[in-house]
């Protein structure tokens, strides 16, 4: 009766995972969906800790060590609960790497626990072998864990700037080199080569290398490529979350292994599809790394100019349709819910306003979505870039808000960028391009943008919230 419980209840969670999943791809059922698979995960783990029963020394036990396990949960929730309400939505990115870490180092320890249980039975017994494949899936999880772990907190680093984009050389081939040692010593491991000792030191010396693996692939990835790299590491610790429901034979987590692991590997091609770059590209390229990345400086390339809030007014006010492109900028200054007021107020004057949404807007895959629906922007008005780019030559005004890298033509004219290829919101196709940010500072990628200084394009510099108040206010004088 206990194990049709259990196995009832993971029954439950691995439907609720997927319906969770089904809901956070549409912003009005989102957070419904997130609750839906908490939900389920809560009943997994606790019908689990209650309920499940393991075999040793010829009987079933119940898990023990209850008080610890509270103990830690407690502590998961109360920390992981706080940070998720002070988070900020700029740092959001930082976060995901840094829980993505915390997923990759679970299975890590999953797959170290159970290789010493099985090392000891190996040792107290010579004859005794837990099988090439058991071993197998123990250690893919704990390789896979670990790069995971440890690029996940190289890449929280970047993102948060404690770490710089930093190329090693010869870090391709030492890269390389080590990636078959790990093959290698894999093989070594679940072949069964020499003693239980000996076996040990070529399974903790995987796992030294993976770590040193995770750290050297993600150091030098930089500037506008960090986003694929997040996805793609979060798919490594599905695939490693899998290995370890593999293990136990828990089909909630091989489940929830299975959706993340996949989920991931669709993000990041989607992503890389939407830069118009192959993966391999990303992850040997230049592109963002170290020749330009978050720090980078960008050089003068001419005169713009400049346009007054009055006459930015007046030029929207008496337009047909507006489009808004928001951008990173429109995150920091936390100004979503003055933009959809400014958005009403053209509509009250009987111009057709619309939201251009780039693909890698803002700092984590999504971001402008969820920023304006923060602030109640319908979500009928939001643009993809394909719909958007269509518009644009019967736009009147494009009114860019924070956005920088995503509307650089130097991606379609110019080979010799570091972002050359990548596709962008057309914005030059429209009649009138106002752009606002504080200063001429490039944006993440660190490289200078030459739409500032086009003919069609008048900067309106400021802070995204202070301006488009006083927008509204001199609109609604218009
Ligand atoms: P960018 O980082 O290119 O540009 C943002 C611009 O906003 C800056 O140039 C800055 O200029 C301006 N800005 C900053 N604060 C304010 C403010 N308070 N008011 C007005 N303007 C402000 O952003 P984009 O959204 O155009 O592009 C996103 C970039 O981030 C891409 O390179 C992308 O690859 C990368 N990225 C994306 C991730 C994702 O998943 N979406 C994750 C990680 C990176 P100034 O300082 O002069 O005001």
């Amino acid at each position: 009766m206990q194990h049709l419980i259990l196995q009832l209840s993971y029954l439950i969670g691995s439907i609720t995972f997927i319906m969770g999943l089904k809901m956070l791809s549409h912003p009005d059922t989102a957070r419904k969906g997130n609750m839906v698979a908490a939900v389920g995960m809560g009943l997994s783990i606790f019908t689990t800790i209650f309920l499940y029963r393991y075999h040793e020394n010829g009987q079933m036990h119940n898990l023990h060590n209850l008080v610890w396990i509270f103990i830690a949960l407690a502590i998961g929730t109360v920390v992981g609960t706080m940070a998720a309400k002070k988070v900020q939505m700029t740092a959001m990115p930082e976060m995901v790497s840094l829980f993505n870490g915390m997923g990759g180092a679970c299975a890590m320890l999953i797959s170290m626990i159970e290789y010493h249980h099985m090392s000891l039975e190996m040792v107290a017994n010579s004859s005794y072998h837990p099988g090439t494949g058991i071993m197998l899936v123990i250690v893919l999880g704990m390789m896979i864990g670990t790069v995971s772990f440890a690029g996940s907190i190289i890449a929280w680093g970047k993102l948060n700037g404690r770490i710089k984009d930093r190329t090693i050389p010869g870090g391709q081939a030492l890269n390389f080199l080590m990636f078959g040692g790990i093959i290698i010593l894999a093989i070594m491991v679940v072949g069964g080569f020499g003693d239980a000792a000996s076996q040990g030191y070529l399974f903790y010396g995987i796992a030294g290398i993976a770590a040193l693996y995770g750290i050297l692939f993600v150091m030098p990835i930089g500037g506008a490529d960090m986003p694929v790299v997040i996805s793609l590491l979060n798919s490594f610790t599905g695939c490693a979350a899998a290995f370890g429901g593999f293990l136990y034979g828990n089909p909630v987590m091989l489940t929830g292994g299975i959706l993340v692991g996949s989920a991931g590997t669709i993000l990041t091609i989607l992503m890389c599809t939407a830069m118009n770059r192959s993966l391999k590209n990303v992850l040997i390229g230049s592109f963002g790394g170290a020749k330009a990345g978050p720090a980078g400086e960008a050089k003068a390339a001419g005169n713009y100019k400049e346009i007054s809030l009055s006459d930015s007014a007046v030029i929207m006010a008496y337009a047909q349709k507006v489009m808004i492109i928001p951008g990173y900028g429109l995150a920091v200054a936390q100004a979503q819910h003055i933009c959809h007021e400014l958005e009403k107020v053209l509509e009250e004057k009987g111009v057709a306003v619309s939201y251009g949404i780039h693909p890698v807007a803002g700092r984590m895959p999504g971001h402008m979505n969820v920023l304006l629906a923060e602030a109640d922007v319908p979500y009928e008005k939001l643009l993809e870039m394909e719909d958007a780019n269509d518009q644009m030559s019967t736009t009147n005004v494009v009114l860019i808000l924070g956005a920088n890298d995503v509307v650089n033509p130097a991606a379609k004219d110019d080979p010799a960028s570091p972002i050359y290829g990548m596709p962008i919101l057309e914005v030059e196709k429209a009649e009138h391009v106002i752009v606002n940010k504080r200063s001429m500072k490039p944006g993440y990628a660190g490289i200078e943008n030459d739409l500032f200084y086009k003919p069609k394009t008048s900067m309106l510099f400021g802070d995204a919230k202070k301006v488009l108040q006083d927008l509204v206010s001199e609109l609604k004088n218009v």
